[in-house]
C-alpha cells in the first residue's frame, strides 16, 4: 500500500519559521493548504503569541434602533419606519436596560449598535452615553461600528473627527468593528447597499485609534465573497494596525443567511460548510500574525460546539456572553449563553477561561 505524504506548502513554512505572510502566500494557504497542518500552524502560534488562555467578556448587547434607511443584501435586522414592528429606544428606556446589564448580569461593557437612522441628531447619542455614564460610570461603552459614525457624521454634516470628538466626550470608550463585511469593492456592493465603502470605513477607523478610541475588527465571511477577498481584507486591516496598534482583536463573522435579502433572491443558497469556516480562520490567524495578537471566535454566529474546534485552530477568545443579542437572532440564531457556559466551553477543550474587559486586560 502506498503511502501519501502529506507537506506543507511553502507559505506555511515561512510563517512557521517567523516570517510575515504577503498577498500570494495567502491565497496559497486558503487556496492550497491541507486543513489539518493549516489548523495546526494556526494553533501552534496561537500558543507562542498568547498561551492557552481563553478570553471572553461580560458583555450586554443593546440595539439602540432597528430603523434604517440602508438596504444590505446581508441583513435579516433592519425595518423601515413605517413598519410594525420598527423601533427606536428612549434615553430612558436605553438606562433601563443598562441597569438589567450592569445589575442583574454583571456585564462590565454595553456593545451598542442600530441601524441608520436618519432622524436622529448626534444630540441623541450624546445623551444616550452620558445618561448611561451618570448612572454606571464603570461601566464600558463600546458603541456605534465605523460604519455608523461614518454615516452619522454625513446625516449631521459634521466632519468624521468630530462626531468621534464630541462622543467621546459624551462617554463612549470604544467602537465595535462591524461594518467592515468585506472590502473589495465588486463584492461589498453586491452584499451592501447604502453603507460606507470599504475605504471609508478604514479611514473612519484610522481617526478613532488617532484619538484614542480603540476597538476590535471584523470581516464577514461566507456569502459570495472570493478567496482573493479574504487575503485582500485581512492585509488592510493588519496594514492599518501597524500604523495606529488600535485594533484590540480581529472577529471573523460567518454570515448568517435566514431572512437575508441574499436568502430571498437565492444569492446564496446555504450557509459556509464548518471546513471553510476552520479554513478562514487559521488563515486569519496566520497573516495577522504578530501584528494583531488576538483572534476572537463569535460563538453566536459558528454555534458553540464548531467555536470549540475554532480556538483549536488559531482563536485565543471567545467573544462574550453576548447578553441580549438582537442581530444574528434576526438571521436565525439562537444565542443563550451565561459566564459559566463560556467558562465550561472553555475548559471542556482543556484550556484555561479568563474573563477579561474591553480592553483584553483581565479581570478575573
Ligand atoms: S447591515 Fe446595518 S446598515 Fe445595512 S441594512 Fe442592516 S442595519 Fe442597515
Amino acid at each position: 500500500m502506498s503511502k501519501t505524504i502529506i507537506k506543507p506548502t511553502s507559505s506555511l513554512e515561512k510563517v512557521l519559521s517567523g516570517e510575515e505572510l504577503n498577498f500570494n502566500d495567502g491565497l496559497e494557504l486558503i487556496n492550497d493548504e491541507n486543513l489539518f497542518l493549516l489548523g495546526a500552524a494556526a494553533d501552534r502560534i496561537r500558543k507562542e503569541l498568547v498561551g492557552d488562555n481563553v478570553s471572553f467578556v461580560s458583555s450586554y448587547y443593546l440595539n439602540y434602533t432597528n430603523i434604517c434607511v440602508a438596504s444590505c443584501q446581508l441583513c435579516a435586522f433592519y425595518r423601515r419606519e413605517k413598519d410594525e414592528d420598527a423601533y427606536t429606544l428612549t434615553p430612558k428606556q436605553i438606562v433601563q436596560r443598562a441597569e438589567i446589564a450592569v445589575n442583574d448580569l454583571g456585564a462590565t461593557e454595553l456593545h451598542i449598535v442600530g441601524g441608520f437612522h436618519a432622524k436622529l441628531g448626534i444630540e441623541y447619542y450624546e445623551n444616550m452615553f452620558r445618561s448611561i455614564k451618570l448612572n454606571f460610570p464603570k461601566v464600558i461603552i463600546k458603541a456605534l461600528t465605523p460604519a455608523e459614525i461614518f454615516f452619522i457624521s454625513k446625516v449631521t454634516r459634521n466632519s468624521i473627527k468630530e462626531v468621534l470628538q464630541r462622543l467621546k466626550d459624551a462617554g463612549l470608550d470604544a467602537l465595535p468593528g462591524g461594518g467592515a463585511e468585506i472590502f473589495n469593492k465588486q463584492t461589498r456592493d453586491k452584499i451592501v447597499l447604502g453603507k460606507c465603502s470599504g475605504d471609508e470605513w478604514l479611514d473612519t477607523v484610522y481617526q478613532a485609534h488617532k484619538i484614542g478610541l480603540k476597538g476590535n475588527c471584523t470581516m464577514l465571511f461566507g456569502h459570495i465573497e472570493k478567496p482573493e477577498d479574504i487575503v485582500d481584507h485581512l492585509i488592510k486591516l493588519r496594514d492599518l494596525n501597524k500604523k495606529t496598534k488600535g485594533f484590540t482583536t480581529f472577529i471573523p463573522l460567518k454570515f448568517s443567511l435566514e431572512n437575508t435579502e441574499l436568502e430571498k433572491q437565492h444569492t446564496v443558497i446555504s450557509e459556509s460548510p464548518s471546513t471553510y469556516d476552520l479554513r478562514v480562520i487559521a488563515v486569519s490567524r496566520l497573516l495577522l500574525y504578530k501584528t494583531l495578537k488576538n483572534v476572537s471566535v463569535y460563538w453566536v454566529a459558528l454555534g458553540k460546539k464548531l467555536a470549540q474546534v475554532a480556538l483549536c485552530y488559531g482563536g485565543n477568545d471567545l467573544v462574550g456572553t453576548a447578553f441580549s443579542e438582537e442581530i444574528f437572532k434576526a438571521a436565525g440564531k439562537a444565542n443563550h449563553t451565561s459566564a459559566n457556559e463560556l467558562k465550561f466551553l472553555i475548559n471542556e477543550i482543556g484550556r484555561n477561561p479568563v474573563q477579561r474587559d474591553t480592553f483584553f486586560n483581565v479581570i478575573n
